[in-house]
């Protein structure tokens, strides 16, 4: 057998060393940014005072636009945690009996009331991160604790300057990123990267309650619902996002 040749053994070496570099643009890119520099100039923040009304609060997010804010208890003078969309569903989730039953739950209780009734068998707190952190960091927060909304709080004043998302991150990437070389596994099919979900995907059928689809989004953990027809094909999506815009009917 021949040895192989000089020529093989260096772009063997150099194919791999590409591989490496390609694993790591990203991360070395997160790294070298912080938290503060992916905040925007200017955006709406709305802050809610923990005893505010759950409805009120909600119709507060609906009438800014906002899909999240952060909670502020006065009495510890702190923010305590975060209310979203996913907690508008459980509510609605946890408290809906029928068309013809009022929900006093919804109409009565305080944010506080209702976080001691869903927060009692875990232990939850404020996941933040400081405007000095990076972004890689800020990556890390988002996937360890399962979470799409990261406050970035001022250490010194204590004070909410933006709260960061997968949105605001991708966007920083796609701005300020143009000069990291691109790595050639983005050219590769998503399914061979195994990125997404290719089976057992939740899907609403066109027909079903609006209650059966948040069940299925309580349940299932899932960001949007394909809605399908008696066929199984999709005629519709239905997200998070839509269940807190009002019906154009
Ligand atoms: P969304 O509904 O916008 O997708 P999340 O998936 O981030 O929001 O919210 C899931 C749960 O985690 C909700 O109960 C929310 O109140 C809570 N949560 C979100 N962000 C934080 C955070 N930074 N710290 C603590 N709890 C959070």
């Amino acid at each position: 057998m021949e040895p192989p040749s000089q020529v093989s053994i260096s772009e063997k070496k150099k194919e791999i060393q590409k591989r490496e570099a390609d694993a790591t643009v990203y991360m070395n890119f997160m790294k070298s940014h912080c938290c503060y520099d992916a905040i925007p100039i200017s955006c709406k923040l709305v802050i809610f005072d923990t005893t505010l009304q759950v409805k009120k609060a909600f119709f507060a997010l609906v009438t800014n636009g906002l899909r999240a804010a952060p909670l502020w208890d006065s009495k510890l003078q702190r923010f305590v945690g975060m209310l979203t969309i996913t907690d508008f569903i459980n509510i609605l989730h946890c408290y809906y009996k029928s068309p013809m039953v009022q929900m006093y739950e919804l109409e009565n209780h305080k944010i506080e009331t209702w976080r001691d009734v869903y927060l009692q068998y875990s232990n939850h707190f404020l996941i933040s991160i400081s405007p000095e952190a990076s972004l890689f960091d800020a990556i890390y927060s988002l996937l360890k604790y399962k979470i799409h909304r990261l406050p970035v709080i001022d250490p010194e004043s204590g004070n909410v300057l933006h709260i960061l998302t997968h949105k605001r991150i991708l966007k920083f990437l796609h701005i300020f990123g143009k000069k990291v070389p691109t790595p050639a596994f983005i050219r590769r099919e998503i399914q061979e990267l195994g990125i997404g979900t290719f089976r057992n995907i939740a899907t609403v059928q066109q027909a079903a309650s609006l209650y059966d689809a948040l069940s299925i989004f309580v349940e299932r953990r899932v960001s949007a619902l394909p809605v399908v027809d008696e066929q199984g094909k999709v005629v519709a999506l239905y997200s998070r996002f839509d269940v807190i815009k009002s019906p154009s009917k």
